[in-house]
């Protein structure tokens, strides 16, 4: 999932100038600067640097977060495919809900800030205000998602839907190394052709045929990266028309693309397969021209070292800044070992739960892990209560109130103290964990309906217990 800004279109081929010199330049080269219930205030860290640099950003994702790797392979294809139109979404025109309550872009704050692009608070937002919520402008079959295909999707926009389209950044990516030295090659036989003192008729039109070829191949080449750089996994369900359900989507929001990564984030992006439209919600309170954050790279942002995530966080050429990955910042040593914790933590309950997966509870599903022979014995399910209360506390001293605090209160309550006999334990936790999903995903999306029956199933279970024990 990736997110992104745009500023003076950094040109991913670094070729715009030569096309520029050459005067060849299309559409393609210039580009409009267009300019107990959880806590969820974080413990420290309130305002955290924004002194990440974009050499290029980021996005999403992840839940909606980005799926990279899909992304990745759909993209080195080399061979012309057969693109599919895609009709589920209707963007013909804008139809992005509301951030002109929230938020503003960095153009009207650059004076003060420094020049950087993102999304910022206009005013207070409190925790769970659905902040964005946005149709894709494109949506294409993960195995079209080549240059070809969303070059195809593209041609179908309207001229100012077009521009929203090309005003997103890019970054370079390796994959396209191939699109990219053919352009090169190109230009330099132009270069020969165009320097030429006397052409003759033919040589003219070759030419001219070359800078229309070259036009459509930069162009093919920029939205290419556009995609790779921004696009976001939608997880369709059986929706929308024509695609077959559990068909991998990718759909690029030139909206939440504008959102910046922090490993402290304070928004959760996401698809809502109901509404068809990705949805970012505040995960805790945000103040007022703060930035606004979520993470690329999923939950790795908060189960990795500053060093693994920096890593990561090179698809979208992005150097993160922010308190956990600042060196030089007064808080780094202890963020980075609170990740190494959880880190840990993690290992453990991979572990926990590849014991776990053949021995289920029968009332709940469980998760798919690899196998392993012997179930957990009392002593390791009584660890993993104590490995998961650990590690919400310390995403919460990290400052990390989305989704994840809710992963990891369903595990608690679904797959550990059941099996413990602590059900009304396991009722609290579920919950909480329907009270987290709300804020960071909203109560319309389909994807809270499996926390809800969890929390019901929990709650008829706790009561049938308490039966029980009066009859006693
Ligand atoms: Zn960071």
């Amino acid at each position: 999932m990736s997110i992104q800004e745009g500023e003076s279109t950094p040109d991913p081929t670094g070729l715009a100038e030569n096309l520029m010199d050459l005067n060849l330049n299309a559409a393609a080269t210039d580009k409009p600067d267009a300019t107990e219930p959880e806590n969820f205030s974080p413990k420290k860290d309130k305002k955290p640097s924004r002194k990440g640099k974009r050499g290029g950003k980021k996005q999403h994702k992840k839940a909606a977060k980005s799926d990279s790797s899909s992304l990745d392979s759909g993209l080195t294809s080399s061979e012309q495919p057969t693109f599919t139109s895609f009709n589920g979404f209707d963007n013909t025109k804008s139809d992005t809900h509301t951030e002109e309550l929230f938020v503003f872009g960095q153009r009207s704050f650059t004076d003060t800030d420094g020049g950087e692009h993102g999304l910022f608070a206009k005013t207070h937002i409190l925790a769970g205000t659905r902040i964005i919520s946005e149709p894709p402008i494109l949506a294409l079959i993960e195995s079209q998602t080549d240059s070809e295909g969303v070059y195809a999707a593209f041609q179908k926009l309207s001229e100012s839907r077009k521009q929203e389209v090309l005003d997103l950044r890019s970054v370079e990516q390796e994959v396209l190394l191939g699109h990219r030295d053919e352009i090169a090659q190109l230009i330099e036989d132009a270069e020969i052709l165009e320097k030429k003192n006397e052409r003759t008729e033919e040589e003219s039109t070759i030419l001219k045929a070359m800078k229309i070829d070259l036009d459509t191949k930069v162009l093919k080449y920029r939205l290419a990266a556009i995609f790779m750089t921004n696009a976001v996994s939608l997880r369709l369900q059986a929706d929308p028309k024509g695609i077959p359900p559990n068909v991998p989507v990718t759909g690029l929001f030139p909206t939440a693309a504008r959102l910046n990564h922090s490993c402290i984030p304070n928004v959760f992006m996401t698809w809502n397969s109901r509404i068809k439209r990705v949805t970012v919600h505040a995960t805790r309170d945000i103040h007022p021209r703060d930035e606004l954050t979520c993470s690329y790279i999923g939950t790795k942002t908060f189960f990795f070292p500053a060093e693994e995530r920096r890593r990561l966080l090179v698809k979208w050429a992005f150097k993160c800044m922010c308190p956990a990955c600042d060196t030089n910042h007064s808080a780094f040593e202890e963020h980075d070992a609170n990740r190494c914790k959880l880190y840990t933590n993690q290992e453990y309950m991979d572990f926990f739960f590849s014991k776990r997966v053949e021995h289920p509870n029968p009332s709940a599903s469980t998760p798919s892990r690899k196998t392993h022979t012997d179930p957990p014995t009392q002593y390791e399910y009584l660890l993993a209560e104590q490995t998961i209360l650990d590690t919400i506390d310390v995403l919460r001293q990290e400052g990390c109130t989305d989704m994840e605090l809710a992963r990891q209160r369903k595990m608690l309550a679904v797959y550990v103290l059941p099996d413990l006999g602590k059900w009304t334990a396991a009722l609290a936790h579920a919950k909480t964990t329907l009270l987290i999903a709300e804020r960071c995903i909203g109560t319309d999306n389909p994807d809270i309906e499996e926390t809800r029956k969890s929390k019901e199933m929990l709650g008829k279970k706790v009561e049938d217990e308490k039966r029980a024990t009066k009859r006693r």
